[in-house]
């Protein structure tokens, strides 16, 4: 039955299946990858850049995040492909002393694993980030705070894995996965099955979908985030921003005060400048099924709050809001690795809001479980 047409089936050609891709052609493995849009098609074509590692929490998340910022260093060369990478450092915003206890907490875990991260008066914040409010606490810095673009991420990978012999199907779906004796051996698509030693599934929100009909409930589900981009604009801000209510939105959202509209929509603001000097403005934080589309409080509820950290942006137009689902789980933590009890079958799925940054790390982590 087991006509093997290459080594992996990876579904997903999003950063993380593209990296997956990449990494294990690199390897020497005979790779096809599915995506049934196009590269970026899913969340990746519909989030912001950062590789931010000071919102990351102390332990597992921040050492893989490190391991991935490394990579990042020299992944545009190594793709030879123009990933907009910027090492211009990242701020988190603090509002309140209420933020600023938060944030000297989790800035004194995260020196214990070893990221530099500092703390900054008002003042000082506003030295180096003049666009700042005048009226906020301050802000933390941390100097390996990073941005690209993430489509072009996706597309450097997946180019690259094509050059190394990576067969890269767009506009294929994988509609099932084939298991013959307890073992994942193939997938299954409209122009035909194909049969592999591995398949990596890498489909995001898409994931559980895909391996329930093999009895295997992964806690993966839609967190949807919306973002306003603004016409280009000269330089505006120098770093990467965020808030530190994006921390709590994304870590302990029930510590949040439900009275404020913003905190009912998750909003922890994060803001960069593209390199067409366009701002991406965002974002909320709402589980709302598989809808990808924008609404008016939330895109709202993005802007006020926005004016409120960057009083200089109320005279700027918006040309374009757009809505992505970070695949959430409940521990934060991405789901790396072979399943348990499905030889055969290996998930890369889950990364929430840190896909972007964490996908070369993945993807090098994924290849060497082939082994
Ligand atoms: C608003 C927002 C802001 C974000 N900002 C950041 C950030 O600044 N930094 C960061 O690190 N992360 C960020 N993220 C998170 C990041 O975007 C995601 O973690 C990451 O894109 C997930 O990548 P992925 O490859 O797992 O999923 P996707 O990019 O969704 O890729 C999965 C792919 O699988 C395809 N697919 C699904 N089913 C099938 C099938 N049956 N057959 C074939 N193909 C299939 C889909 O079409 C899709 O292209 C943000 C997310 C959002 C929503």
């Amino acid at each position: 039955m087991n006509n093997k047409t290459c080594d992996l089936v990876v579904i997903g050609g999003g950063v993380i299946g593209t990296a997956v891709a990449y990494y294990a052609a690199k390897a020497g493995r005979k790779v096809v990858l599915l995506e049934k849009d196009h590269i970026a098609g899913g969340t990746s074509g519909a989030c912001d850049g950062f590789i931010i590692m000071q919102s990351k929490n102390p332990g597992p998340h921040l050492e893989l995040a490190m391991a991935s910022a490394a990579i990042y260093r020299g992944l545009a060369e190594e793709l030879d492909y123009p990933i907009e990478y910027e090492p211009k450092g990242g701020m988190i915003v603090i509002e309140n002393e209420i933020q600023a206890a938060l944030m000297k907490e989790h800035v004194a875990k995260q020196a214990v694993s070893g990221l530099a991260v500092e703390i900054l008066a008002a003042a000082e914040a506003r030295r180096r980030e003049p666009a700042l409010a005048p009226d906020l606490w301050g802000a933390t810095y941390c100097a390996a705070d990073a941005q690209v673009n993430p489509i072009k991420v996706a597309q450097g990978f997946s180019n690259a894995a094509r050059r190394l012999g990576a067969e890269i199907r767009a506009g294929t779906e994988a509609v099932g996965l084939i298991a013959d004796r307890g073992r994942v051996v193939g997938v299954t698509t409209a122009a035909g099955d194909i049969y592999c030693e591995y398949v990596v599934v890498a489909a995001g929100v898409w994931t559980p979908g895909l391996v329930r009909p093999l009895g295997l409930e992964l806690p993966i589900k839609p967190r949807r985030g919306q973002i306003l981009v603004t016409e280009p604009l000269p330089p505006t801000i120098r770093h990467v921003l965020l808030c530190a209510c994006y921390l709590v939105a994304k870590y302990r959202p029930q510590d949040l005060d439900p009275a404020e509209r913003h905190n009912r929509l998750g909003v922890g603001l994060a803001i960069e400048q593209t390199a067409d000097g366009g701002l991406l403005i965002g974002s909320t934080r709402e589980f709302a099924g598989f809808d990808r589309a924008t609404t008016l409080a939330g895109l709202e509820a993005v802007a006020a709050h926005a004016r409120h950290i960057l009083p200089g942006l109320a005279g700027v137009n918006i040309i374009r809001a757009f809505a992505g689902l970070r695949p959430y789980t409940p521990d934060g933590l991405p789901i790396l690795g072979p399943a348990e009890g499905i030889p055969g079958l290996i998930i890369a799925a889950g990364h929430e809001g840190d896909g972007i940054a964490l996908a070369p790390v993945t993807g090098q982590r994924i290849a060497a479980c082939l082994e």
